[in-house]
């Protein structure tokens, strides 16, 4: 399938940020975090992506 315009749509091995919207690669067991321009983390945990907010330091 094409999607020339797809805006937040995720395509596979992809998640959309809860918040914001944008799109980021699904990270894989032993990532590091995702992290979100909007401040969110996403990680792995026992295989399920878990969204948080966390400052970085
Ligand atoms: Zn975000």
């Amino acid at each position: 399938m094409s999607h020339p315009h797809a805006a937040a749509k995720p395509h596979e091995g992809q998640f959309t940020c809860q918040i914001c919207a944008r799109v980021h690669d699904q990270p894989r067991a032993g990532d590091p975090p995702v992290i979100c321009p909007c401040g969110w983390w996403y990680h792995l945990d026992n295989g399920r992506l878990v969204g948080a907010f966390r400052n970085p330091f």
